[in-house]
């Protein structure tokens, strides 16, 4: 049997060792590392509502009237009147009947997928979808099929070729790639899910606040809200906050409450991140809103056009989620040290999170960074790619 020293000195020699950075204040557009004033590159607080005056007095509010803890799972004593509120308030504006909350994004994959599927069932899940998604399969004990990344054609053969007798089709897509940053075919999943008589299930961990009119996400974007049947989302990102939620119809949402396990059997999220939930969808559903998502969107293009001109490969990236693609673990995790070094946080990702051979920088865009600053990172990040003859 190979010790842990052995399996930690084997990922080492790959390139493949993790660690965490501590970073000293806020997500913003400038942090602290080692006390060090560095421009932050890969934070998935989008719209800067992380710290948010508005979604922290809400949070210090809700404490001061309602405490820190909520004491209990939802099923037992946890149900506050801002869990409900909040339910309310999200199923509002996903335009759905009825919405439940979850204590993070990994909680609800796992949970909903596990719970409206199992034997006997069959999802169909695009090859780059999140872990989430991918445990949540694996816990469910359906068939678990998985199709090249947004081929239609693949998984319409799929979906032909695959017997289910009984039991139900789901079919569950990332909105946006958090990996690659390119949107799913949402349109055309709708389609195929109604020729089947699929579930189709979204994930909008990235699309949630940011995407759309009006920032109700990736089927927004699309024209598609009313074919989603279960629209999941974060509240971590975008939001600024933290937790998930399902939004779908009373039924679903009835029937998540009484099987979705990782729901059921844990403490429900506390007064303050449900405040701050509340505060969120509040500005990203006002004018405030709409001038921070036109401030992320101007960041964005500045960023992707100056990598592009600059002959670097964004990966197909539609949002503000940039890859810069590089290849290798070793040299993708050189290139994310030098440019620390330039004064940009960036992290580099590897296998397993991507697959072996298209490790890359990600780079992400916020609405609270600076315009030089943006155009600082990008000479930086031309620099090092010089340097390392990713670009000439
Ligand atoms: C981040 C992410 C999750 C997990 O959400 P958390 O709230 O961070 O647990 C799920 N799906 C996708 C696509 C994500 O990017």
């Amino acid at each position: 049997m190979r010790t842990f020293a052995e399996e930690l000195a084997a990922l080492r020699s790959e390139g493949l060792f993790r660690s965490m950075r501590v970073v000293e204040g806020s997500q913003s557009g400038r942090i602290l590392l080692d006390g060090r004033e560095v421009l932050l590159f890969c934070s998935n607080n989008y719209l800067g509502l992380a710290d948010h005056p508005k979604l922290k007095k809400a949070a210090i509010m809700a404490v001061e009237s309602s405490g820190v803890g909520s004491g209990a799972s939802r099923l037992v004593s946890g149900t506050m009147e801002l869990h409900e509120a909040l339910e309310n308030r999200i199923a509002a504006f996903k335009g759905t009947d009825a919405a439940l909350v979850f204590n993070s994004g990994y909680a609800a994959n796992t949970g909903i997928v596990s719970a409206i599927v199992g034997r006997g069932d069959v999802i169909f899940s695009d090859r780059l979808n999140h872990a989430s998604i991918v445990d949540g399969a694996l816990l469910s004990r359906a068939r678990f099929v998985r199709y090249p990344h947004n081929d239609m054609t693949a998984l319409r053969r799929l979906l032909e070729d695959t017997e289910v007798e009984n039991g139900r089709r789901l079919i569950v897509t990332d909105g946006v790639f958090s990996m690659d940053g390119d949107l799913a075919k949402l349109p055309e999943l709708a389609a195929l899910k109604r020729e089947f008589g699929a579930l189709l299930m979204v994930d909008d961990a990235h699309g949630m606040g940011v995407l759309g009119e009006t920032g109700r996400g990736c089927a927004e974007l699309c024209g598609i809200m009313a074919d989603v049947d279960i629209q999941m989302g974060t509240l971590g990102k975008a939001m600024g906050s933290f937790g998930a939620y399902a939004a779908a119809s009373g039924e679903i949402i009835d029937y998540l409450v009484n099987r979705a396990r990782s729901f059921i059997f844990s403490t429900s999220l506390p007064p303050a991140v449900l405040a701050a939930s509340m505060a969120a969808l509040d500005m990203v559903d006002s004018p405030d809103g709409a001038e921070l998502r036109a401030s992320l969107a101007r960041n964005t293009l500045l960023f992707k056009s100056g990598l592009q001109a600059a002959g670097f490969d964004t990966m197909g990236s539609e949002t503000q989620i940039v890859p810069v693609y590089v290849g290798g673990a070793e040299q993708t995790m050189e290139f994310s040290r030098l440019l620390l070094a330039e004064g940009v946080f960036v992290q580099g990702i590897r296998p397993p999170t991507v697959p072996a051979g298209s490790c890359r920088l990600r780079c992400t865009l916020m609405a609270n960074q600076s315009e030089d600053d943006v155009v600082q990172a990008v000479a930086a990040i031309i620099s090092v790619g010089k340097r390392l003859r990713i670009i000439e």
